[in-house]
């Protein structure tokens, strides 16, 4: 009796202990605390599993890791664009890993080939326009807004912002990088006015007016429209006749040095379900990167749309050509 009693305590005592180690993830990330904030409560409701956060800016926290090396204490790097999580790869802080339900979830063209990361929601970057100015059966492609008809009506946001730089690389990857640079040059020939320090500034100088077109990611419309339902700003959906429209994503890897790289899979996989995937991208107007599951309602009727499946990764390992050509056709 006393031995079974003293097994059954050194037991409670192992499992405990464990489950002490096991219950708690540590994640950097770059996305907005409100946004993730539900995410981790509702896993913790779920599994029991803590989620403790840092939240920062990309650059940081990629610092952050690099430096802590293998102390660090974060399992799970997590931020948007996939040239962010490209970088992340190549600085060598995250985890390749093996998992049947991320593959089966996560479409190949959102994900690292070496699935050392997995976009978890989708963003579209595309043309939008001043309703009153410009008849949608105007426009066609990102390419074509470098022709005469829109000079002195284009309006862009800043080259500085790697959304732009993932446009242009996955321009050089379709075009080359002679073709990319002369559109490059002809969306700067017909600018209205100085580049935007963010979408939101350029999707508001559409809607006055001050610019006829313009292209932005589809969240910061969806934003701008729920705040000022009545506005003059229409949705295009670029390039539908040849590649389609230029995705990105928001995801996460696991680091290198996780103490705890299977719970880190678990909640990984577990993101890429039903159960998390609207909780994920809803707030933040996103779609969903797992197929099976459908857009929230206000997204869903901006209409359906052909995406570009060049792999998301190009846009990093692109990235410093489309920096460079960018700064040759003095795109500030
Ligand atoms: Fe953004």
């Amino acid at each position: 009796m006393y031995k079974i009693t003293r097994t059954s305590i050194l037991i409670t005592l192992i499992l405990s202990t464990q489950l002490c180690h096991s219950k708690e993830l540590i994640i950097y990330t770059a996305r907005n605390e409100q946004l993730v904030k539900p995410i981790f409560e509702k896993y913790k409701k779920e599994t029991g599993v803590e989620i403790k956060y840092i939240t920062d800016k990309e650059a940081p926290l990629l610092e952050k890791i690099k430096a802590e090396g293998d102390q660090t204490s974060a399992d799970i790097f997590m931020t948007v664009d996939a040239g962010n999580l490209w970088l992340a790869s190549q600085e060598g802080v995250l985890k390749s890993v093996k998992s049947k339900l991320l593959n089966k979830n996560i479409p190949d063209h959102l994900k690292d080939p070496q699935n050392r990361w997995f976009g978890f929601s989708v963003r579209a970057r595309t043309i939008f326009y001043n309703k009153e100015k410009v008849s949608p059966t105007e426009l066609d492609t990102y390419e074509d807004l470098a022709s005469i008809k829109w000079k002195n009506k284009l309006c862009l946001r800043t080259s500085n912002k790697v959304y732009n730089q993932s446009l242009v690389a996955m321009m050089i990857a379709e075009h080359g990088e002679q073709k990319t640079e002369e559109i490059v040059k002809g969306w700067v020939a017909n600018l209205k006015a100085p580049v935007f320090p963010d979408d939101t500034k350029l999707i508001e100088a559409i809607d006055a007016g001050l610019c006829d077109v313009g292209i932005a990611n589809t969240y910061y419309y969806g934003k701008y429209t729920q705040n000022k339902p009545e506005n003059k700003v229409g949705l295009f959906w670029a390039n539908q006749k040849n590649k389609g429209t230029h995705v990105n994503v928001s995801g996460a890897g696991i680091t290198q040095y996780s103490k705890n790289a299977k719970e880190a899979l678990a909640f990984l996989e577990w993101l890429s379900t039903e159960k998390a995937q609207n909780l994920f991208v809803d707030e933040n107007f996103e779609f969903p990167a797992n197929k099976k599951i459908k857009p929230s309602s206000k997204i869903s009727s901006w209409g359906n749309f052909k995406s570009n499946l060049i792999n998301v990764s190009i846009a990093g390992e692109l990235q410093s050509k489309a920096v460079r050509l960018m700064d040759r056709a003095k795109y500030k």
